[in-house]
Formats: C-alpha cells, sequence, structure tokens
C-alpha cells in the first residue's frame, strides 16, 4: 500500500526559515544549487531567495503549503534542505518541522504512526 508523504502537502519548512548553506554549494562555484535562486548573506554564506525576509517564501517553492508543493530544484537542492527531517522521520520527531507547520495553521506530526512514513 502506498502512503503520501505528508511533505507533499506541507512545505511548511520551505516557508518559514531562512535557508542559508555555504557559498560553494552554488553552480556558480561548483556545486549545484542554481546560484540565480539564491542571495548572498556573507562573504562565506547565501541564502535561497525569499528566505531573507520576514515573510520568508523560498522561489524554488511551487504551490500552496498545507494544500499541494513541490521543490522546483528538488534534485539540485542545497544541503539544509537535504538534512532537513520530517518529524516522525525514522521514529524521531522535528521540533523545527512542527514549529513551520504550525506556523502554517497545520497540526504538529504525531509519534509514532506508521503513517508518518513514506511507501
Ligand atoms: S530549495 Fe526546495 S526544499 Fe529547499 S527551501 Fe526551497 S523549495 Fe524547499
Amino acid at each position: 500500500m502506498s502512503v503520501l508523504n505528508p511533505c507533499m502537502s506541507c512545505g511548511a519548512c520551505c516557508a518559514y526559515f531562512r535557508v542559508s548553506f555555504y557559498w560553494a554549494e552554488g553552480d556558480d562555484a561548483g556545486g549545484l544549487v542554481p546560484a540565480a535562486l539564491t542571495e548572498p548573506l556573507t562573504p562565506f554564506l547565501r541564502c535561497m531567495s525569499g528566505t531573507n525576509q520576514k515573510v520568508s517564501r523560498c522561489v524554488a517553492l511551487s504551490g500552496t503549503p498545507g494544500i499541494s508543493v513541490s521543490c522546483s530544484i528538488y534534485e539540485n537542492r542545497p544541503s539544509p534542505c537535504r538534512d532537513f527531517a520530517m518529524s516522525g522521520e525514522n521514529g524521531i520527531a522535528n521540533d523545527a518541522c512542527n514549529r513551520a507547520r504550525g506556523h502554517h495553521g497545520l497540526p504538529p506530526l504525531e509519534l509514532p504512526s506508521p503513517l508518518l512514513r513514506s511507501a
């Protein structure tokens, strides 16, 4: 049986946190992340455009958080996005995930539940 991954209808983390990472992850420095979608932050850090502002929303996020979303650069997304775990993944809660969800009016992902796992 296939269970939809909650992230596919969430996207809260992509519209809440500042997504910053080492500048050389950009494709203008040998990395994968499209540099055109980033902004300089410090001499060593850059961030996804749209995430360094009071009302944060990554420029690469498509769709509506809480309804249906996707990352337009999924294969080339930066390390913080790759490392960020959905709360409940591998049975481990992630308060940051649930904080972002709460900001968008979404309920926390509870533990433990097989529904929290993608199939
Ligand atoms: S790059 Fe993709 S996964 Fe990362 S914050 Fe932006 S939309 Fe979300």
